[in-house]
């Protein structure tokens, strides 16, 4: 089969960098662990985070540095003619893979010039079968990268952080193309939500930004689920099953009854596009005390805020027969939907579209059905959408990714910086008020 054509002679120029870095970056174990007492979660990432800071300076980005929670930043300087009007555009990847799936030994394989067959991988009797992947039906001639099937590849998202390297690479070979000043961001934990968390806005000092954090090629995402965590905490009352009659008030049939009663139609696997969820994805119990733990997830903050309605009247009506039985319920805001802060930013997406673009892609905007760092930089001040990586089936051992749709990705990039230059973007990004964070 003929290879299939790159998206450009640009792609295709870079290709072969994408490549080499992610397979580097891919056999580095960076999987996050959740309820983490430091950042990052996992000493993995700090290793990442050390040869990427050891490449931004081989590639002349003198302040590349790691900072004390595991963060990378760096700074493109602009080409001169831009360094007056244009403002500072940040690209950022996560570094984490995740906890969902064995991240541990990754070896990938790259599987030249895709035939439309099933891919068998060597391990775990994991295959990826074009039948049930229809992504994978649409890369006839691709050539596609895997784990070996008993782990996770971890193009979630070291896909975005190749691309950004292998686009920055470029750009620092080039002194003559053109662009804004450009920052880097590599963020740990991102897969266990604490990606943004300690990310240091003052420090990056960009005006707006990218997460390269998304999938299909094309993809570009304005919005995500606005999302809340919900620890149900339910106390039976403990008495010797022997002599229970009357007395025995079990927390964990309790929790039972409380799952049970959440209506099936509002769960992850019975929704998709713009529907949202509760999603029970943890229980732990006994006779005496049970934990349920529960993910509620929106794109629509009215509904979002029913859903913790529903769940609260739920405990109730299914605590209401064992007066003796307490609870409580705690919920906590995880992120929200970006939709409204990018709306007030609309040439941080009119940019995206333009070098998506230049790049011989057609723009799709999607809703993300998960929250990205892009969810919380955006709603501190920092108008981050996300854009297409390639990578696929994240969080799985049947995970893929294209390398002429990574390389598409990076030359994406190296487009966005020049369209940052043009002046339209860069007065329309000037008449913003000031950065809320100072
Ligand atoms: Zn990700």
């Amino acid at each position: 089969m003929a290879p299939a054509p790159y998206t450009s002679a640009l792609a295709q120029q870079l290709s072969r960098d994408v490549l080499d870095r992610f397979m580097r970056y891919v056999r580095i174990d960076t999987q996050s662990r959740r309820d983490r007492d430091s950042s990052p979660s996992t000493p993995g990432q700090l290793e990442l985070g050390r040869l990427l800071v050891e490449e931004l300076q081989g590639l002349g980005l003198g302040d590349a540095e790691l900072d004390e929670h595991g963060y990378v930043m760096a700074t493109v300087p602009p080409s001169p003619e831009s360094a007056r009007a244009a403002p500072v555009v940040g690209l950022i990847a996560h570094m984490d893979t995740s906890p969902d799936a064995p991240g541990r030994g990754v070896e990938p394989i790259v599987h030249r010039g895709y035939d439309g067959g099933v891919i068998e991988l060597p391990l775990g009797g994991t295959r990826l079968n074009p039948e049930t992947m229809p992504e994978l039906r649409s890369k006839l001639g691709h050539d596609i990268v895997t784990a070996s099937g008993d782990t996770l590849l971890g193009a979630d998202d070291k896909a975005g952080v190749a691309e950004i390297m292998a686009a920055v690479a470029h750009l620092a070979a080039h002194p003559e193309l053109p662009r804004p000043t450009l920052r880097v961001g590599f963020t740990p934990d991102e897969e266990i939500g604490m990606g943004a968390s300690l990310f240091d806005l003052g420090r990056y000092g960009a005006d707006c930004a990218y997460t390269l954090d998304g999938s299909e090629l094309g993809e570009l995402q304005d919005e995500s689920f606005g999302a809340l965590e919900a620890l149900l905490t339910i106390h039976g009352v403990e008495v010797h099953p022997g002599v229970a009659k009357g007395k025995l008030i079990s927390a964990l049939r309790l929790a039972a009854k409380v799952i049970d009663a959440l209506p099936m139609e509002l769960s992850p696997e019975r929704t998709d596009g713009r529907e949202g969820f509760i999603h029970p994805y943890e229980l732990t119990a006994t006779a005496g005390t049970a934990q349920i733990r529960a993910i509620l997830r929106d794109f629509d903050e009215d509904r979002l805020e029913g859903y913790a309605r529903l769940l609260e009247r739920t405990v109730r009506e299914a605590l209401a027969d064992s007066p003796r039985a307490t609870y409580e319920l705690e919920l906590r805001r995880q992120y929200r939907n970006m939709r409204k802060y990018l709306d007030a930013a609309p040439e941080v997406l009119a940019a995206a579209e333009e070098a998506i673009r230049a790049e011989g892609i057609e723009p799709r905007r999607t809703p993300i059905r998960g929250g990205t760092d892009g969810s919380l930089l955006s709603e501190k001040g920092l108008p981050t959408p996300n854009l297409f990586t390639g990578g696929h089936e994240y969080h799985s051992a049947r995970e893929w990714a294209s390398v002429q749709e990574m390389a598409a990705a990076a030359a994406t990039i190296v487009r966005l910086a020049e369209v940052w230059t043009r002046s339209r973007y860069a007065e329309a990004m000037g008449l913003r008020p000031a950065r809320a964070w100072g």
